[in-house]
């Protein structure tokens, strides 16, 4: 039996990650499962896996939480304290899938020896990834990548080493608006971006598939990751959505990893250790798939995969920069307050502040979440003008 925490449990991914838990309950034992405010969903969730622990960030819901455990013997928490402590409890598997950088301390804290910490959360690796990683190796946990791309790349590069790697290509579906006029894009309100054409998701990743900032995030999630420069990362549009990273070798070989696009394949694959886990999918049939489509990114319609790409070879403090501006960016657009290309205006803007020479690199998880943390004020103050103009 591995014992299991869930952070984000409430969340697409934690949904996710709790029907890969069921169908074996034979391996799996969830010690805590913890989410952001839905505590009804938190509850329920707690007693399908018969969790021993839930907690719920919101420090106000503590009294519906018990409530809502009250014929269980689940511990109940609730607050940022309560997380960490929930972080503290004996487990094997960390299963981090909170949403954005809120998610960077409690999945920080997870870091533990011998400890499997399963990643979802990449904002926290954007914010803070040269520090995540380095702590990880010198406490002996294992960060073990849940995002498709990630976890196909992981499994396609063991069959070398990331410095014999030409180039590490990761796919993106092109989301939404792939297809769209660059007039008809900057008209389209958060509903419509929110309409994925392949994935299921959470609010903040689905306006980031359509802004193509996913999938810069993701490059320079996979740097930190698998230790590759930028010039060894590319994206490349794959509608399809089966092949999800493709490694090219500097002796021509190449290895791919592919699935259907269900994110409980990489969950799956994640949470398996001696043996990978039996799970009830159907075998590809690949004569019925019979072609597979690639198409180059247009970065005049989605310049925010641009800059992503300019941020990871620059590096320095503009990640942390450019994840905060975009986390400040996105949540405006959602609300209605300003229009899609105002999300890569304000993060642009914040970025070339940090640009600048006089801001170092940050040295720790706690420097880069002071970056964030200016970011962030720094982007809401780009936020106001933008909203003086309209
Ligand atoms: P989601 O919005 O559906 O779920 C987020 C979860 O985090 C919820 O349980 C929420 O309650 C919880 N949460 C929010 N704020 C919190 C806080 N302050 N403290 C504790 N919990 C908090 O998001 P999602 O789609 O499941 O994505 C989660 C993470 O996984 C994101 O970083 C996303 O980029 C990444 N990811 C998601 C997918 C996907 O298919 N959904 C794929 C790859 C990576
Ligand atoms: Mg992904």
């Amino acid at each position: 039996m591995r014992k299991i925490t869930i952070l984000g449990a409430t969340g697409s991914i934690g949904r996710s990650t709790v029907d890969v838990v069921s169908e074996h309950p034979d391996k799996f034992e969830v010690e805590a499962v913890v989410g952001g405010s839905n505590v009804e969903t938190l509850a329920e969730t707690a007693k399908r896996v018969k969790a021993r622990c839930a907690v719920v960030a919101d420090a106000t819901k503590l009294a519906d939480l018990k409530e809502a455990l009250s014929d269980t013997d689940i511990d109940c928490g609730a607050g940022e304290k309560a997380v960490l402590e929930a972080v503290d409890r004996p487990a094997d598997v960390i299963l981090a899938a909170i949403a954005g950088t809120a998610g960077l301390a409690p999945t920080y804290a997870s870091l533990k020896k011998g400890r499997r910490i399963a990643l979802a959360n990449k904002e926290s690796l954007v914010c803070a990834g040269q520090s995540f990683m380095k702590a990880a190796a010198a406490i002996g946990a294992e960060v073990f990548a849940v995002d498709s791309e990630h976890n196909a790349l992981q499994q396609a590069l063991m069959a070398g080493q990331s410095q014999d790697v030409t180039i590490a290509t990761i796919t993106a579906s092109g989301g939404p608006f792939r297809t769209w006029s660059r007039e008809d894009i900057a008209a389209a309100p958060a509903e419509v971006a929110s309409r994925h054409p392949v994935w299921a998701m959470g609010a903040k990743i689905l306006i980031d598939s359509a802004t193509l900032m996913n999938k810069g995030l993701e490059l320079i999630e996979a740097s930190h990751l698998f230790d590759l420069r930028a010039d060894q990362l590319d994206v490349v549009v794959h509608p399809d959505a089966i092949v999800h990273a493709i490694a090219q070798w500097r002796d021509g070989a190449v290895t791919a990893g592919l699935a259907a696009p269900d994110m409980r394949i990489p969950i799956a694959n994640a949470l398996g250790f001696e043996r990978r886990l039996k799970m009830p999918y159907p075998v590809l049939d690949f004569v019925k798939i019979s072609r597979l489509n690639f198409e180059a990114p247009d970065e005049e319609r989605f310049p925010c995969l641009k800059l992503a790409k300019a941020v990871l070879r620059a590096g320095g403090p503009l990640p942390a920069a450019m994840n905060a501006a975009n986390e400040v960016a996105v949540a405006a657009y959602m609300g209605g307050q300003i229009k899609f290309y105002d999300i890569y205006t304000l993060v642009a803007a914040v970025c070339s502040v940090y640009a600048g020479e006089g801001v170092r690199a940050p040295a720790s998880v706690e420097d880069a979440l002071a970056i964030h943390n200016d970011a962030t004020k720094m982007a809401q103050e780009h936020l106001e003008l933008i909203l003086a103009k309209h």
